[in-house]
């Protein structure tokens, strides 16, 4: 059953919304779209409108560029290292002071549970800020002892490197974990000189304005961080395309990556890219049963599988399948569906009626390809946006179902005889996000580790990602990584200098 009850929101998000959130940030001010056109964004549970939001286009991203532009060149260019470290934890100080607000907002915009939000996702944002604020002052050059012939008698050669910002950096974020890709960009972004504009995706932009706000109280100067919301294929596309943008950050979808690579291409612009995934997770038999089948149906279930590293494709020893089987549909019946704001909510609905549409595709045509679903399957709600916990089995390895990134709360779960055919299976995927391993087994643990093609690969656990582990996506999943000294690495050049002295 769903459940939908009516919620007081909290004064400082009625405040904001009232606030007429819908315009852009360039060079510190608040402005309307240069078209004056605006978009609505809609709490999913109930299709009801929240707020009204600027529709960015090309000539508000030139503007936006230019403001960047203009304050790398000022007085964010100049700031000590020390100071842009303290600015960056007062940011972080500022959105635990906002944390209910914030995780009340991501909830109403996004859909996902308020428990999700207020104790994983806005704190695992803040904690972003917190990470990179101790490395601006750690940020280093080398010396690097020379032998070259050129070296006029009598004299040496001194040659150094220096580690400069990237410059105008455009950020491009999807909608499931809205507030946390932002953090994850801004951040590091943030610590190694850049300034930015951000990008928020069109089905939620309400944390990204409300943390601008924010930026601004903390003391962010003027034109560092721009925010455009807008369509990806207006706003987005003509960032993708700006001249004098010099790297792009961008997660998203892989087939949206694809199109940033030749938007990219125009002016070798710098480019990562975090993708799409399919991810797997290996259940061995000697593997503590009660704790997987909790760890890999939360992996699939939470944010209602709209999780880029969501446990998807569950590989089970056939010793335990059945088990695994019947304990994954037993965790997804006892979720209880509901608006993310009702205390009792396990699980929100899905980000929209498009998402909603495309989830049920793919189980109505896995169902007429031969498909069982062993539970879920359905969809509900007031509008319709939400998707109940499903698990299907008999899928075939060349069916959408077992091969396409779903984004929704839907496990396919396989049997197999042995780790090389398991192991097989995992890698059979364009994808290469992400991978889970579950045994007792310390040999076995490593041994499958090394030879599983991911950028992250967990044991006895999944989805556990912090601004410390380094995250990126092999094969389609992506291009570099984020979070710790890799995810500052996007955001810095290397010069060298050398002299003759
Ligand atoms: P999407 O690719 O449709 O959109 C992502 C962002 O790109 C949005 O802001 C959108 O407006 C913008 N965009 C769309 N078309 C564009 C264009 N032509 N030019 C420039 N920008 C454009 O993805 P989505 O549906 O919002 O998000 C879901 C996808 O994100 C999934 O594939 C998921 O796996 C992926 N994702 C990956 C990670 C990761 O870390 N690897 C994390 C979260 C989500």
């Amino acid at each position: 059953m769903i459940t939908i009850s009516e919620h007081p929101l909290r004064d400082r998000v009625r405040a904001f919304l009232a606030d007429d959130p819908g315009r852009l940030l360039i060079g510190g001010r608040w402005t309307d779209a240069a078209g004056g056109e605006r978009f609505v964004t809609l709490d999913p549970a109930t299709g009801r409108p929240l707020a009204e939001v600027a529709r960015g286009r090309a000539e508000d991203v030139a503007a936006a560029v230019a403001a960047a532009r203009t304050a790398l060149a000022g007085e964010w260019g100049r700031m000590r290292p020390a100071d842009r470290g303290a600015l960056l934890w007062r940011i972080a100080d500022l959105m635990q002071e906002h944390l209910d607000d914030l995780a009340e907002l991501e909830t109403l915009d996004q859909g996902k549970s308020l428990r999700t939000s207020r104790f994983g996702e806005v704190p695992a944002a803040i904690n972003q800020f917190r990470y990179y604020a101790g490395w601006p002052t750690k940020i280093l050059g080398e010396t690097i002892p020379t032998s070259l012939s050129r070296t006029p008698p009598g004299k040496e050669v001194f040659a150094y490197t220096r580690r400069e910002p990237v410059g105008v950096v455009a950020a491009i974020v999807p909608w499931n974990s809205p507030l946390i890709m932002t953090a994850m960009k801004l951040a590091p972004a943030l610590a190694a000189g850049c300034t930015i504009v951000l990008k928020p995706a069109e089905n939620t932009p309400l944390t990204a304005l409300y943390l601008a706000r924010l930026l601004q109280e903390a003391g962010v100067p003027d034109g560092v961080v721009n925010v455009v919301t807008g369509y990806g294929g207006e706003a987005g596309q003509a960032l993708a395309d700006a001249a004098g943008v010099d790297k792009l950050a961008f997660t998203g979808s892989t087939a949206v990556g694809k199109r940033l690579v030749a938007a990219a291409s125009g002016s070798l612009k710098r480019l990562t890219l975090e993708l799409g995934g399919k991810s797997p997770a290996l259940v061995m038999p000697d593997a503590d049963l009660d704790a997987t089948i909790e760890g890999i149906s939360r992996g699939i279930f939470d944010n209602g599988g709209q999780v880029c590293v969501a446990s998807a494709r569950v590989y089970a020893h056939r010793d335990v399948y059945h088990h695994v089987v019947d304990g994954m549909a037993a965790f997804g019946e006892r979720l209880r569906l509901g608006h993310g704001l009702d205390a009792a909510s396990d699980l929100g609905p899905l980000v929209s009626e498009v998402q909603a549409q495309r989830v049920a595709g793919y189980i109505d045509e896995g169902r007429a390809e031969g498909a069982t679903v062993v539970t879920g399957g359905e969809r509900g709600g007031p509008a319709g946006t939400f998707y109940t916990p499903t698990v299907v089995t008999d899928v075939r390895a060349d069916m959408r179902l077992m091969r396409e990134e779903i984004f929704g709360p839907v496990a396919v779960v396989t049997p197999f005889d042995d780790v090389d055919e398991v192991v097989g299976w995992a890698n059979d995927s364009p994808y290469g996000l992400a991978a889970s391993v579950w045994t007792e087994g310390l040999s076995d643990a490593h041994r499958i580790a090394a030879r599983l093609q991911a950028g992250t690969v967990w044991v006895n656990c999944h989805s556990f990602l912090g601004p410390e582990l380094p995250k990126g996506g092999h094969k389609e999943s992506g291009w570099g990584y984020e979070n710790g000294p890799q995810g500052l690495e996007n955001y810095l050049e290397t010069k060298t200098v050398v002299m003759v002295i």
